[in-house]
């Protein structure tokens, strides 16, 4: 074989090229698994190609082995796909001739050649394919020079790429995440073809574009991507509001850094700290309220008063765009873009226990997140700054460590609940019962009264009066 396969994978495909063989059908691997095996990265799934029906391969195949896997298959595609020895995929696919008119996302497909289905992929990387025919069985097939690429790093269409991303544009998507995830260079004249025809980008659903931003954002160092997109002109149509970020303004000689770079920045110094796709969202987003909230001062110079708080209401818009989950990772990311300021704060002296505990309360759970994103927001040039800030934080941290043991904040709740606060004074939800909530939780994190049921019971009825509140119980 010309690749470098387990045992097992060699077991597995033995038995397909002895299944294609039965049946008289020309066989190949193809696609990302050659590709990552000669990379020698890690490989998931396998594709394999046959010219002739891959629904009757597959079914063949499965009754190679015990027990025998269930075959589920699209008879319209002609596509089907087992589970073999515990979670190895194989997905079977006839090989095909496509043919694509301008106005339709639908090619025109016919069955074709092993080459034919080679020109149809979208880089030469990802056309290379293993023959699992006797004949030539294990000799590696590149009619693209795939493999050269490979060694040179270089993203590169088969075709002219004018071609290849007219005929379907999400490809200029994965070209760039391809170049992300295994730090590739994008070929001048492919990715000149992107920059010629990014609107095409339009027609492709926005789950689809979000795939392949997601697996952007997960890559080692995502700010490859982002970086790409943005140069292309890509993220300005599927992301304006992170191009808003660019930038350095400059105002009586006095300037601010530039928040597109800074934020890819933060996104992989995040990235090597954390592999959590939301706190990575959360990195893309901390600072996304800024251009809405920049002025400058006189004798002040830039500020982006409140940024975190505009930001933080910008994420269920951006999420909802980008059809991301509106649900607790929304909430995660908001929170995390709204508190992002907070550690910093902390790392000025005198700081009183009740500003840690009051940090500590609102983070809750997410503090180590919290943490993290905040040590990865440290972005300056000067290495005498970033080590300076960095301590500041580990002084925090042992400050919240030491804390946190006393007070047990982080998963604390009030003793007492609206619902109590609603039952003494026998009335419905309204503004009282959430100031008295609110006030019992504020005296206790201030240190005012004791953490005890008995403490916050007698400071309700003190607070009560204020709103002319008598116990009914
Ligand atoms: P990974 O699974 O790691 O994302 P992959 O290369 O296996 O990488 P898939 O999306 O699983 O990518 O697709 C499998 C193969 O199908 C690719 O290697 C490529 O040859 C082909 N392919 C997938 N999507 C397209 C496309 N939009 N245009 C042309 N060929 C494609
Ligand atoms: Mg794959």
């Amino acid at each position: 074989m010309d690749i470098k396969c387990s045992e097992k994978e060699l077991f597995i495909f033995n038995k397909i090229a002895r299944a294609a063989e039965s049946l008289g059908l020309e066989t190949y691997l193809i696609g990302g698994f050659v590709r990552d095996k000669l990379l020698g990265r890690e490989t998931k799934d396998a594709d394999i190609v046959c010219v002739g029906d891959a629904i009757a391969l597959a079914t063949e195949v499965a009754g190679h082995f015990l027990p025998r896997p269930t075959v589920s298959y699209f008879k319209n595609f002609g596509t089907a796909h087992i589970r073999v020895d515990d979670g190895f995929d194989i997905e079977f696919v006839g090989a095909r001739k496509e043919s694509y008119h301008y106005h339709s996302r639908n090619p025109d497909v016919v069955p074709g050649t092993l080459e034919d289905d080679q020109l149809r992929r979208d880089f030469s990387i990802n056309a290379l394919a293993i023959s699992l025919n006797i004949k030539d069985y294990g000799r590696l097939i590149d009619p693209f020079n795939g493999r050269e690429d490979l060694s040179a790093k270089m993203i590169r269409t088969p075709l002219d790429p004018l071609q290849t991303f007219s005929d379907d544009p999400l490809r200029m998507m994965r070209a760039i995440r391809f170049a992300t995830q295994l730090d590739f260079s994008i070929h001048p004249v492919t990715l000149q073809a992107i920059k010629q025809d990014i609107n095409r980008i339009k027609i492709i659903s926005q789950e689809r574009i979000t795939d392949e931003l997601n697996k952007i954002l997960a890559a080692p160092k995502p700010s490859i991507g982002f970086d790409l997109l943005y140069q292309c002109g890509l993220l300005h149509i599927i992301f304006p509001q992170m191009v808003d970020l660019e930038g350095a303004e400059y105002k009586d000689g006095v300037g601010h850094k530039d928040n597109f770079y800074h934020t890819l920045q933060v996104v992989d110094n995040l990235a090597a700290r954390s592999e959590d796709i939301w706190l990575r969202w959360a990195a893309v987003l901390h600072d996304i309220g800024k251009p809405a909230t920049k002025r400058f001062e006189e004798g002040h110079g830039w500020t982006f008063h409140g940024h975190e708080v505009v930001g933080g209401r910008m994420v269920p818009g951006i999420f909802a765009r980008l059809k991301l989950p509106l649900n607790e990772k929304m909430r995660f990311v908001r929170k995390m873009v709204e508190l992002h300021l907070r550690p910093i704060s902390l790392t000025k002296e005198n700081i009183t226990d009740s500003a840690i505990r009051r940090l500590l309360y609102d983070a809750g759970g997410d503090y180590e997140s919290l943490m993290q994103l905040c040590e990865a927001d440290i972005t300056s040039k000067n290495k005498w700054k970033v080590k300076r800030f960095l301590d500041n934080f580990r002084m925090v941290r042992q400050r919240c460590a030491e804390v946190e043991e006393n007070d047990r904040i982080r998963n604390w709740q009030p003793p007492i609940t609206g619902e109590m606060i609603m039952q003494t004074f026998g009335i419905k939800p309204s503004r009282p019962v959430g100031e008295i909530k609110n006030a019992i939780r504020d005296a206790i994190l201030d240190g005012h009264i004791p953490n005890t049921y008995d403490a916050a019971y007698a400071f309700m009825l003190e607070k009560a009066k204020e709103f002319k509140l008598e116990p009914v119980i």
